[in-house]
């Protein structure tokens, strides 16, 4: 049997064969076509007899290698890399549905998943019900007989609910429901859906995966027979991702294990010292005694993550206050950076939303969302005192 390396060390070390030149670092491989020396070479390798990369709308080599340690990473067989994670989100959706089918999802999705499952599937006769997150004993009820997947996202943005993954993996064997998860928040590091039974994570590798804040870019990981149809349904669509940018974010993966220990690291010592002061009357991260999932956080996670949301008694007004103050601290709706952002999510990311749909996520006008970055705690903490007095 092959030796079964740790996940951090594969991360590392799955790269592509190197080259005549035997390079230490990956080489970027932009090209958008590969070549065979002979027309019937080419025709095996079309028919899948021969191995061999095409075209990088199928394939390319760095791609691929990004793929080979993402599937490490997440312990599936199989995956492939698009422009963006929302790419990835609509195509792990729509690659799997036909007209007619329902969808069972737990509320407090990211927003532009959230226009998908609304505006853009019901055009197609593909119909949705939301369940709530935190209340697994509801879910069956909403499942049909036309029910084929169950959509979930753990932690959920910016809400920091949990969902069950176990619960969710036992109500998809029972109804027979494919089990598609975001895992962007968490990362491999911390959660891997795959042990619970997801056929298919996505990511958005713009976040923690690159983590520097660089690129764009959504993943697709799964089980070989759900990522063949979702492969095709890429191949044709044409989502893919660029080498380039899967150059850079091969190179992140190297250090996702050291990354996220340390925003952990940082985001629990924030989440505790928000939790000291006057201003703040509540703050939400998966990893206090006082998340009303604090138990199930400890179950299916190995950290806590590095997002931290908290409410300021002040309302907007409070919440504009402390990010205008900052000075180190950058305002930005992106998360998952080695830099400390700070949203306000009621006036930017969820204005959209009507005040009632945002209650009911858990949006408050004083919410305020926090990616902790990598400076020095002490630093972060100066920053936020001068807008929280
Ligand atoms: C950012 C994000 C996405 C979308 O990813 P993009 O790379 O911006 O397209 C999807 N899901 C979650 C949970 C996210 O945070």
């Amino acid at each position: 049997m092959a030796e079964e390396k740790n996940a951090a060390t594969r991360a590392i070390r799955e790269q592509m064969a190197q080259t005549q030149y035997r390079e230490h670092s990956t080489p970027l491989y932009l090209t958008s076509s590969f070549t065979f020396d002979s027309a019937e070479a080419m025709a095996e390798t079309f028919a899948g007899q021969r191995e061999g990369i095409i075209y990088s709308r199928y394939n390319n080599p760095n791609v691929d290698e990004l793929i080979a340690k993402a599937c490490a990473l997440e312990g599936t067989e199989a995956g492939f890399a698009t422009a963006s994670g929302m790419a990835a989100v609509f195509a792990s959706i729509a690659a799997l549905v036909q007209q007619g089918d329902h969808i069972v999802a737990t509320r407090a999705l990211f927003g532009s998943t959230h226009q998908i499952l609304t505006n853009i599937l019901p055009k197609w006769g593909v119909s949705f019900t939301y369940v709530e997150p935190d209340q697994p004993e509801t879910w069956p009820a909403a499942v049909r007989e036309n029910t084929v997947l169950f959509v979930t996202e753990t932690p959920s943005n910016p809400g920091l609910k949990l969902v069950d993954l176990a619960a969710a993996g036992k109500l998809c064997q029972d109804h027979n429901l494919l089990f598609v998860v975001d895992n962007c928040f968490a990362t491999p590091v911390l959660q891997r859906p795959a042990a619970y039974g997801a056929d298919l994570v996505t990511h958005s590798a713009t976040k923690w995966m690159d983590g520097q804040g660089r690129v764009l870019g959504g993943l697709l990981l799964g089980t070989q027979d759900v990522m063949d149809k979702v492969i095709a349904f890429c191949r044709h669509t044409g989502p893919a991702m660029s080498p380039f940018n899967a150059w850079v974010i091969s190179k992140s993966l190297e250090t996702l294990h050291l990354r996220m220990k340390a925003h952990c690291a940082s985001a629990l010592a924030m989440a505790q010292w928000l939790g000291e002061q006057p201003a703040v009357t509540q703050v939400h991260y998966p990893f206090l005694t006082s998340h009303p999932q604090h138990a199930l956080a400890r179950q299916q996670m190995t950290a806590g993550g590095g997002i931290v949301t908290f409410e300021l008694a002040g309302g907007i007004a409070a919440a504009q206050r402390l990010l205008n103050s900052a000075q180190l601290c950058t305002r930005s709706s992106n998360l998952g950076d080695t830099r400390t952002i700070l949203t306000h999510p009621a006036t930017t990311t969820h204005s959209k939303l009507t005040p009632a749909e945002r209650a009911s996520v858990g949006i408050t006008d004083g919410l305020v969302r926090m990616s902790v970055g990598l400076e020095a705690v002490a630093d972060i903490q100066q920053d936020l005192l001068r807008g929280l007095q």
